[in-house]
């Protein structure tokens, strides 16, 4: 038995099509089902539905053998707890420095930067040498900068619309983002040839498209 962990939204939106071109469909909509847990009409493979942010962690401790998680969440989550064979090219958007024009320059105080991706946010700005203010949000980050809190945001920018709308500009590129298989590294080993018949077919797939 396979267990997939997935999150709702765009994760499970673009993944289901995927599995489903591998035969592994849930037989309740987990759009509209308050289930975690779904049976598939593949007997051996189950579904769960969590967390974007949970999925990592799910998938590091063997809760799930194989999930699909967004290389934002990925990078956020640390260090190299999980494999991650395949970049399964859907959800695809990028991580941006964004805020109004010329807001990076702050003179000799440290630049406030909001996000929910503090980590990614320390590495980025550490790497070029800058230290910064972090100011954690949950979410409305390009509300932010408009009311004062930070003087620019880090987040997923897709067509720059959400930007665009409230007066921001994207600035800087932090990374490049897509939605990731990742196997638990035991699952590899024990259950190395269900995994990897996975793998392949949905490389295969994921190429055609
Ligand atoms: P847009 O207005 O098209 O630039 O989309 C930006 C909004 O959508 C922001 O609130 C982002 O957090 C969110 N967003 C964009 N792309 C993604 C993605 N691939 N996964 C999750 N959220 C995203």
């Amino acid at each position: 038995m396979l267990s997939i962990a997935l999150s709702k939204g765009r994760i499970l939106k673009d993944t289901l099509p995927l599995l489903a071109t591998v035969g592994i469909e849930p037989i309740e909509d987990p759009h509209t089902s308050r289930k975690l847990i779904f049976e598939t009409r593949r007997g051996d493979a189950k579904l769960i539905v969590i967390r974007a942010s949970d999925v990592p962690t799910f998938v590091e401790h063997g809760a799930a053998d194989i999930g699909v998680a967004g290389k934002d969440v990925l990078m956020e989550h640390g260090g190299d707890a999980v494999y991650e064979p395949l970049d399964l090219n859907i959800a695809r958007c990028k991580l941006m420095v964004a805020g109004r024009p010329g807001c990076l320059d702050v003179g000799q105080r440290r630049l406030r930067v909001a996000t929910k991706y503090v980590e990614t946010t320390r590495r980025f700005f550490a790497a070029q040498g800058r230290q910064v203010e972090l100011i954690k949000l949950y979410g409305s980050m390009e509300l932010a900068p408009l009311v004062g809190l930070p003087d620019a945001i880090v987040d997923l920018v897709d067509t720059g619309n959400t930007l665009r709308a409230n007066g921001l500009e994207p600035l800087e590129p932090v990374a490049d983002i897509s939605s990731r298989l990742i196997v638990n590294k035991t699952a590899m080993k024990m259950k190395h040839g269900e995994v990897q018949r996975l793998i392949d077919q949905l490389a295969k797939v994921t190429a055609d498209a």
